[in-house]
């Protein structure tokens, strides 16, 4: 089945199209009266009143400060609202979360009620993205009284199943540890209704199709599905043609960053990275700041750096226990510090407005990680400018990372620093390039301080050959490999 096209285009591209075509279009003035070139002149006022969407909705959109719907909402909202399966694309940081639960949320206020029965059930990659849809919903759902609850990994089951046997309405759910709630019987999905798959392209990325398509076999056949995807590899078509019937297709700028973005590059040998860091940050008028370093090592670095140098900076990894994550979040969510050092954990579900910078310390592996990265700048409709710190290491990631935005991005020098210093005898940071250009693997783990009492053997401290990247590996099937999934899912990078 050829899925339906509904297609918003953006910038000057949406503007051409829109004069001709059906007028979908939103006001070009930011609160802040700075031009959103993603946001065509206005023709037709559109406002959430639009959709007829139930009361307890639409004063709960009120309360949440929603005055006009995202594009991808104008599109999503209205098919999903008529009972439309939905396959999306959508920019990072767009609304879609919203997209998607504001029509959940109106199937289940309106449709039959059994208390005690999973009626929706949102899948996620990430600890992190549930909690933000979880808030979300939350946020929205405020004036209903349906029940929403989390459920993943790295964290006890016992008040996961105590909240799954009070009877939750909408599961926003981790895939491993799903599954793991189904096999100790503890899920009852006879009433669902509605599936929604957040982030698929990430969820393939981390192995999590299989344990996906069990859950998917244990749902009844007849629900509406959403999927959101920022990309779509073709691993990903025969899984939504299996999944998926019908579906609305909603196309936000396929895989394109947020354009109210600007981007940076900073060319800077290795050992000067941060230095210049510290220039930038000094003479930058900011609000909050996420710094994006490679590996979980160098974040930790960075931020004691930063931290002498006299910033507020926190720190997000995979190393770091769940509730030193969610401490590390709120304190950079109310201000307290304005620079999160980070892995790529951070580079998909984090949503924090006032991030007005994000800056690659170390360029992501990848086009798509890069996208991810800044999407977490420039959201819901502010400005945003995201800096890479370039070596001569990066050029073909680089090039890669300008195909995918179209364009080349345009190269800063920070006058007053000195780039010529030259580099300490050791600089713990730096790789040798390998012949072929890839990055080599660190091979063994940096020098750590020695306790004064116990001073054990260097090779004692050698880390495990380190996996690819740090990456998630593929899940193979059983409890085991699940729940192994589920922790990388939690643990990240
Ligand atoms: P999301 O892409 O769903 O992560 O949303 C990004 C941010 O946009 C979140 O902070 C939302 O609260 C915000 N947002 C979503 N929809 C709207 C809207 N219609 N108007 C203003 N902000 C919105």
């Amino acid at each position: 089945m050829r899925p339906r096209m509904i297609s918003l285009y953006s910038g000057a591209r949406a503007a051409r199209r829109c004069a001709c075509r059906r007028a979908i279009t939103f006001d070009c003035q930011s609160g802040s009266g700075r031009a959103r070139p993603w946001l065509v002149p206005m023709k037709v006022r559109m406002t959430f009143t639009t959709f007829s969407l139930h009361e307890r909705l639409r004063r709960a959109i009120v309360a949440a400060g929603y005055q006009h719907p995202t594009p991808i909402q104008a599109a999503a909202i209205p098919p999903a609202l008529a009972g439309r399966d939905i396959l999306g694309t959508a920019q990072t940081g767009t609304g879609k979360t919203a997209a998607f639960a504001l029509p959940l949320l109106q199937r289940l206020l309106t449709g039959p009620r059994e208390a005690r029965h999973t009626r929706a059930l949102v899948l996620t990659p990430t600890r992190e993205l549930a909690i933000q849809v979880h808030d979300a919903i939350n946020q929205l759902g405020l004036h209903t009284n349906l029940r929403a609850a989390t459920i993943f990994g790295g964290v006890g089951m016992a008040a996961q199943e105590r909240a799954l046997r009070g009877g939750v309405e909408i599961l926003v759910a981790c895939p491993g540890r799903l599954l793991d709630h189904a096999d100790r019987g503890n899920l009852d999905f006879r009433q669902l209704s509605c599936l929604v798959l957040d982030e698929a392209d990430r969820m393939l990325d981390m192995g999590f199709l299989p344990a996906v398509r069990r859950i998917i076999s244990l749902l009844p056949r007849e629900r509406q599905t959403m999927l959101f995807s920022a990309t779509f590899a073709p691993e990903l078509h025969s899984f939504v043609r299996e999944t998926l019937r019908d579906p609305a297709r909603i196309d936000i700028g396929l895989a394109a960053p947020a354009e109210t973005v600007a981007h940076m590059l900073y060319p800077v040998p290795h050992h000067l990275k941060t230095a210049l860091l510290l220039e930038v940050l000094r003479g930058t008028a900011t609000d909050s700041v996420l710094v994006f370093t490679r590996t979980k090592h160098r974040a930790n670095r960075v931020s004691e750096q930063l931290t002498r140098a006299g910033f507020q900076a926190g720190v997000l990894h995979a190393n770091k226990s769940q509730n030193q994550r969610e401490a590390a979040l709120t304190a950079f969510r109310a201000g307290a510090t304005r620079v999160l050092v980070a892995t790529d954990i951070a580079a998909r579900g984090i949503d924090v407005t006032t991030i007005s910078h994000v800056i690659n310390y170390d360029i992501p592996d990848c086009a798509d990680a890069y996208i991810h990265r800044i999407g977490r700048t420039g959201r819901a409709e502010r400005s945003g400018e995201a800096i890479t710190f370039v070596t001569t290491d990066d050029r073909d990631i680089l090039r890669d990372i300008e195909r995918a935005l179209g364009e080349k991005i345009a190269t800063h020098y920070v006058e007053a620093f000195d780039y010529t210093k030259p580099a300490p005898a050791h600089d713990e940071f730096h790789r040798d390039p390998l012949p072929d250009g890839r990055r080599p693997a660190r091979q063994s783990a940096p020098p750590r301080r020695q306790s004064p009492v116990r001073q054990v053997a260097p090779a004692q401290h050698s880390a495990p050959v380190a996996r690819q990247n740090d990456r998630p590996r593929p899940a193979r099937s059983g409890p085991r490999a699940r729940r192994a999934a589920d922790r990388s899912a939690a643990r990240g990078y």
